[in-house]
């Protein structure tokens, strides 16, 4: 039966701020394409037709900064598939993962999202040692867009190289195109504004994504605000050669591995510790579970949950404190900040909302994004700039973030009376319907240099242009 349409989505209130649409529409979807976005458009014959009344119609959310494949045996992360589509994102990049293990949750739990993966560089495990030479670094990021990334990603808060070695991976992630991810800290700062101050100096001429600012802005040295405003300084000077996002969850995510001595590993779980005055050991990780200020985070039917009390303390300790935690260390002030401003040219200083989520519990961006509407901080379109045009934008997703003719047909339809999403496509095909996935598989997004491993994975895949993203830009 000929049909021009495959489904049209009757009614909504469509905001595409990339064609200065905002007002109640139809969609026409055609072959997994944006057909037409018109006052009452009518299907014929098996045309499928969804009544979207009342609900908002915009491009889907791409989450730049989401966790769907880290390596390491604290939690598997391809759950993130499925708690990324029930919270209405579409794309997603997986900051600091593994093309293999992304490819085998896209097999395993796949929830029908596009996703790019690039690797988080950790001495000894992915890269040889804490300073790399140029040439392994170079071979390094060759071979990982061979399997299918599509860059890197410094771990400061982690894993911190030297401020020398960091300006080198990021010149050559440069030199090659590649993305080039950093959470910020070195061996000369920390996982905070001192790491952020650093980035000018790092960056040189270069170009950087600069991961979750507001992980910068915790108050661990002046107040939240004021770091918040540091930061917003900071970007601006440097925003013609960098990415930028925030998330919008109060709560983290890091790790409670603690040494032979007792002592905190990690830069970041330490300042969750000193923030709330707990001593950054294995006692105070204890007491701060114990008390409820940090939860251990663990599967549970299929997603990964929050657990808090002596439910917690009992799963660090059995899992010899290698257990991924979560604190609610983000200021909700700072964050207000962070994703308000703009430049005097009225630009967002930041770009993105991200989730930091995926496999974490806290794909919040879109209600938090859209509680920032109605309290009247940032018009709706705003709003979809900040979800969906500007990290399309970010990453060179010429045919996504807009509804323009012939765009791909990822569509996010959010209820406004509870901010979150309740229905969302990709390429036409609906892959959330209630807050629920019903959707597997994925769309793999890779470099020109991933196509003979793609291929060969069996994974629909799609060939993304770097140098059209606003990185290189
Ligand atoms: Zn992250």
């Amino acid at each position: 039966m000929f049909s021009l349409y495959d489904s049209i989505l009757k009614g909504g209130h469509v905001v595409d701020p990339a064609n200065n649409v905002d007002g109640i529409f139809d969609v026409a979807i055609n072959k997994g394409k944006i057909e037409s976005v018109s006052d009452s458009l009518d299907g014929h014959g098996d045309t499928e037709s969804f009544d979207v009344s009342g609900k908002i119609v915009m491009p889907g959310h791409i989450d730049s900064h989401a966790h769907l494949s880290t390596p390491g045996g604290d939690i598997d992360r391809s759950y993130g598939h499925r708690m990324l589509a029930e919270s209405g994102t579409t794309t997603a990049l997986d900051l600091a993962g593994n093309p293999s293990i992304l490819c085998e949750g896209i097999k395993l739990r796949g929830a029908g999202l596009n996703v790019a993966c690039i690797a988080g560089l950790q001495p000894a495990v992915t890269i040889p040692s804490e300073k790399p030479s140029r040439n392994v670094i170079r071979d390094l990021i060759y071979k990982l867009k061979d399997n299918g990334g599509i860059g890197v990603k410094m771990l400061g808060g982690y894993y911190p190289f030297s401020p020398e070695t960091s300006s080198e991976i990021i010149q050559e992630a440069n030199d090659q195109e590649s993305w080039v991810a950093f959470h910020v800290g070195t061996k000369d700062s920390g996982s905070d504004i001192t790491g952020l101050r650093e980035v000018p100096q790092i960056i040189g001429r270069g170009r950087l994504h600069v991961a979750h600012v507001n992980s910068y802005t915790r108050g661990l040295t002046d107040t939240a605000e004021k770091e918040a405003e540091e930061a917003i300084k900071i970007i601006s000077e440097i925003k013609n050669q960098v990415v930028s996002e925030v998330y919008l969850a109060q709560i983290n995510g890091t790790n409670g591995l603690c040494d032979e001595d007792g002592n905190l590993v990690y830069n970041v779980a330490r300042n969750c510790m000193v923030a709330r005055k707990y001593s950054p050991d294995d006692n105070g990780l204890r007491k701060a579970l114990f008390d409820g200020y940090g939860s251990a985070v663990i599967e549970r039917d299929g997603r990964m949950i929050l657990v808090s009390g002596s439910e917690a303390v009992e799963i660090w300790e059995s899992n010899s404190t290698n257990q991924a935690l979560s604190f609610p260390v983000n200021s909700p002030i700072a964050n207000y900040k962070l994703v308000t401003a703009k430049n005097p040219q009225g630009d967002f200083v930041i770009d993105a909302i991200s989730t930091d989520g995926g496999a974490l519990p806290r794909n919040v961006a879109i209600e938090r994004t859209m509680a920032l509407v109605t309290f009247g901080a940032l018009s709706i379109s705003e709003a979809v700039k900040k979800l969906s045009c500007n990290p399309a934008e970010m990453l060179g997703l010429k045919d996504r973030g807009h509804f323009s003719q012939g765009a791909e047909a990822d569509i996010t339809i959010v209820d406004p009376s509870t901010g979150k999403a309740c229905m969302s496509f990709v390429k036409g095909n609906v892959i959330m319907k209630d807050g629920k996935s019903v959707s597997q598989g994925g769309n793999w997004l890779i470099l020109a240099e991933g196509e003979k491993i793609a291929k060969n994975s069996g994974i629909p895949y799609e060939i993304i242009d770097l140098s059209l993203s606003k990185l290189y830009r």
